[in-house]
C-alpha cells in the first residue's frame, strides 16, 4: 500500500518537475514523508472522536446502571418490610407484592421483576408471571446474585430479545444475612434515554473530528507541497550555481530554517559573485598601471565593435608609444622608467571620459578606445594626450624626467571592418607619426593598393 502510494507520488513528482533524475529522488522521498506525516495526524483526530463516543456510550450505561441499581435497592428495601396488621414482610403478601410491583412499573414505566429464592416469580410487572417458574436466568447472574448477596448488571441478548436488554439484580434481604431472593429490574428504556441526550454531542464530535480531518489533510497538502517546491527551488539554485551561473538565487517562499537556509545560500552566492568580479577584474589589469591589460582590453574592444553597430555610432582605437623609452631606461634606471609608465597612466585615467578605456598593451605601448566619437573629435583628443603627457614632468630619484609620445589613431567602421583591422591600422598610424618625427598624433596613412 505504501510502495503504491510512493509509486503514484513519484509518477506526480516526475510529471511536474524539471530536474534531473538524480535530484527527484529525495524531494520525492522528502515529500512522501511528509504526506504520510499529516496523513497519520489526520487520520489520529476521527480515532480520537470515535474512542469519545465509545467513552460516551459508556458513560451513559454507567449513569442507567447506578440509576436502576438505588431503585431496585429501594425496592428490595421496600418489600423486605412488615405490611399490615400481622408480622408478615410485604414480599411474603403475594396480592400486596404484585399490587406494589404493579404500582411501581407504572409509576416509573420499570420492568420490573421478584424471585424467590426457590426461583418462583414473587411479582411481575406482567401480573400473570406470578407464581411461574422463573427460567429466564440464562447467565446464571441472579441466582448468583441471591448466592453470594452481590449486587450485578447484565445483559441479555436472546430471540426474545434480539437488540439486547439491560439488567441489574440486586439481592432481597429479610436480616442482614438472610437472602430471600432477588429484584430484578430492566433498565433499557433508561440508558436508550440518556443515549439519546448525548446525541447532539456525539454529533459534534463526528463533525468536529471530520472537519479537524480535512484541515489537518489540507495544511498538510499545502505545508508539503510549499516544503518540496522551496527544497525544489534551492536544489536547483545550488545545482545552477555549480554550474557556473553566478546569477542563480534561491527564491522560496518559507520562512523559518529554510528561509534562512536560502538567505544564507543567497548571501553566498552573492560574495561568491563579488569575489568573481574583483578576481576577473584583477586578472585583467596591468600589476604596473592598474590599467587594463591586453586581453581584457581586446574583450572591451569587441564589446565597443559591437555596440557601435547596433547603435550606429562610431569608435576610436588610440596607440600610443613612448618615445625613445629605451634611452629613458638606459639613462636613469628601469625604476625610472616605470614611474614614467605609471605617470603616464595615471595621466590617461585623468584626461579621459568615463566611457572610454586606457590599457596598458605592453613594455611602453598603451591603447585607448573612444566610444561614440568620430575621427576629427579622436584626433583632437589624442592630441590633448600627447600635449598633457610632454608637458607632464616625472620627478624620480631627485632626477626630472620628460617623456613624449607618439600616438595613432583609427576610426571603426571607416578604416577597418574587424577588431584585428583596426589594431593594424591603428599599428600602421603609430608607425606613421614615429616616422614623421615622434611627438605627434597621426591618422592611417593611405593604404598602398591591394591592401
Ligand atoms: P621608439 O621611439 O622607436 O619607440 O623607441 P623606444 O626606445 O621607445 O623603443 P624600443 O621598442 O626600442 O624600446 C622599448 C623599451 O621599453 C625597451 C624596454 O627596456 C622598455 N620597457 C619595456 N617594458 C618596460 C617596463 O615594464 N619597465 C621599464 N622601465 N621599461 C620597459
Ligand atoms: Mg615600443
Ligand atoms: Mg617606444
Amino acid at each position: 500500500m505504501i510502495n503504491l502510494f510512493r509509486l503514484a507520488y513519484r509518477r506526480v513528482a516526475a510529471l511536474r518537475s524539471p530536474l534531473p533524475g538524480a535530484l527527484r529522488a529525495p524531494l520525492a522521498r522528502t515529500g512522501l514523508r511528509l504526506t504520510v506525516a499529516f496523513l497519520a495526524v489526520a487520520l489520529l483526530l476521527p480515532l480520537v472522536g470515535l474512542v469519545a463516543i465509545r467513552e460516551q456510550h459508556a458513560a451513559s450505561l454507567r449513569a442507567a446502571q447506578i440509576e436502576a441499581e438505588n431503585v431496585a435497592e429501594q425496592v428490595a428495601h421496600m418489600v423486605t418490610q412488615p405490611v399490615g396488621t400481622g408480622r408478615a414482610l410485604l414480599y411474603q403478601q403475594p396480592a400486596r407484592l404484585q399490587q406494589y410491583v404493579s404500582g411501581v412499573n407504572r409509576d416509573g414505566n420499570r420492568d420490573l421483576e421478584i424471585v424467590g429464592l426457590d426461583r418462583r416469580v414473587l411479582a411481575d410487572a406482567v401480573p400473570a408471571n406470578q407464581g411461574r417458574f422463573f427460567a429466564e436466568d440464562r447467565g446464571g447472574e441472579v441466582a448468583a446474585t441471591m448466592r453470594d448477596g452481590m449486587p450485578r448488571a447484565f445483559s441479555e441478548l436472546n430471540a426474545d430479545f434480539p437488540s439486547g436488554i439491560e439488567l441489574v439484580a440486586v439481592p432481597m434481604r429479610a436480616t442482614p444475612h438472610k437472602i430471600v431472593g432477588a429484584v430484578l429490574l430492566e433498565y433499557t428504556p433508561l440508558y436508550r434515554k440518556l443515549l439519546a441526550a448525548g446525541g447532539e454531542t456525539r454529533q459534534i464530535i463526528v463533525t468536529t473530528s471530520l472537519a479537524g480531518m480535512g484541515a489537518a489533510l489540507a495544511l498538510g497538502y499545502l505545508l508539503s507541497r510549499g516544503l518540496v517546491r522551496d527544497l525544489r527551488r534551492l536544489t536547483r539554485a545550488a545545482d545552477l550555481l555549480a554550474a557556473g551561473d553566478g546569477s542563480a538565487r534561491a527564491l522560496v517562499g518559507s520562512r523559518g530554517e529554510l528561509g534562512e537556509l536560502a538567505g544564507a545560500f543567497n548571501t553566498m552566492a552573492d560574495r561568491i559573485a563579488v569575489q568573481k568580479a574583483a578576481l576577473t577584474d584583477l586578472a585583467g589589469r596591468d600589476p604596473l598601471t592598474g590599467l587594463h591589460n591586453r586581453r581584457s582590453f581586446e574583450e572591451r574592444l569587441a564589446g565597443a565593435l559591437a555596440y557601435a553597430d547596433r547603435s550606429g555610432t562610431p569608435v576610436c582605437l588610440l596607440m600610443l608609444d613612448l618615445d625613445h623609452f629605451k634611452s629613458v631606461n638606459d639613462r636613469y634606471g628601469h625604476p625610472a622608467g616605470d614611474q614614467v609608465l605609471r605617470t603616464v597612466a595615471a595621466l590617461l585615467v585623468r584626461e579621459l571620459r568615463a566611457v572610454d578605456v586606457a590599457a596598458r598593451l605592453g613594455g611602453e605601448e598603451f591603447g585607448v578606445l573612444l566610444p561614440g566619437i568620430g575621427q576629427r573629435d579622436a584626433m583632437a583628443a589624442a592630441e590633448r594626450l600627447r600635449t598633457a603627457i610632454a608637458r607632464c614632468p616625472v620627478v624620480h630619484a631627485g632626477a626630472t624626467l620628460m617623456a613624449t609620445t607618439s600616438i595613432g589613431v583609427v576610426c571603426y567602421p571607416w578604416h577597418a571592418r574587424t577588431g584585428d583591422q583596426l589594431f593594424e591600422r591603428a599599428d600602421d598610424a603609430l608607425y606613421h607619426a614615429k616616422r614623421a618625427g615622434r611627438d605627434r598624433v597621426s591618422g592611417p596613412p593611405p593604404q598602398p593598393a591591394g591592401r
